[in-house]
């Protein structure tokens, strides 16, 4: 999905003038304002113990994991789209009420593509079901933090610093779930 300025106008083709960029341009043929904004995603972490679930990116020459999450959907909440994207990617389900928000940042994904990522928390006894890789993703398992710098894996690197770090995963998002 590109997420980038428009460069021109998407109802009569004119070129965009910066207004407020990158977020506000305006045709300077009809005059229409054109808005750029982030792409809201929901991430969670799964906690058991001191493990977070993880899911691998299908990239076969690359061991990248990554929190299960994806875009919210419109009319969806957040909360809703981090629980569907759970089932989507491991198969487990649980109830968005039971996701405790720990974490909200915009960021420029590879330094371009704006997102908006709130991350949720919960712990596996509040989830059902055991994880299996779905169709959208490689693997899924459960990982210390010391686990994965052993096997020489590594988080997904087009993240902000702290979510390239499992052990932010494991802490905050404990932190979040025992303040629940
Ligand atoms: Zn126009």
């Amino acid at each position: 999905m590109p997420n980038r300025p428009p460069d021109y106008c998407p109802r009569c083709g004119g070129r965009l003038e910066p207004v407020d960029p990158p977020s506000v341009q305006r045709c300077g043929e009809c005059g229409n304002l054109e808005f750029f904004n982030p792409i809201p995603t929901a991430r969670l972490a799964v906690l058991d113990a001191d493990s977070v679930l993880l899911v691998k990116v299908d990239a076969p020459d690359r061991d990248l994991w990554g929190t299960p999450g994806g875009m919210v959907e419109a009319g969806e909440d957040p909360d809703v789209a981090g629980a569907r994207e759970l089932e989507e990617e491991t198969t487990l389900t649980v109830d968005p009420d039971d996701l405790a928000l720990f974490d909200a940042r915009t960021f420029a994904k590879f330094g371009e593509v704006q997102k908006t990522c709130l991350c949720y928390a919960v712990d596996y006894a509040d989830v059902s079901g055991t994880p299996a890789a779905d169709d959208e993703v490689a693997d899924a398992r459960f990982w210390t933090p010391e686990e994965l710098a052993a096997a020489d894996d590594r988080l997904l690197t087009s993240w902000p610093d702290a979510y390239t770090d499992p052990e932010w995963w494991v802490e905050e998002g404990r932190a979040a779930v025992d303040r629940d």
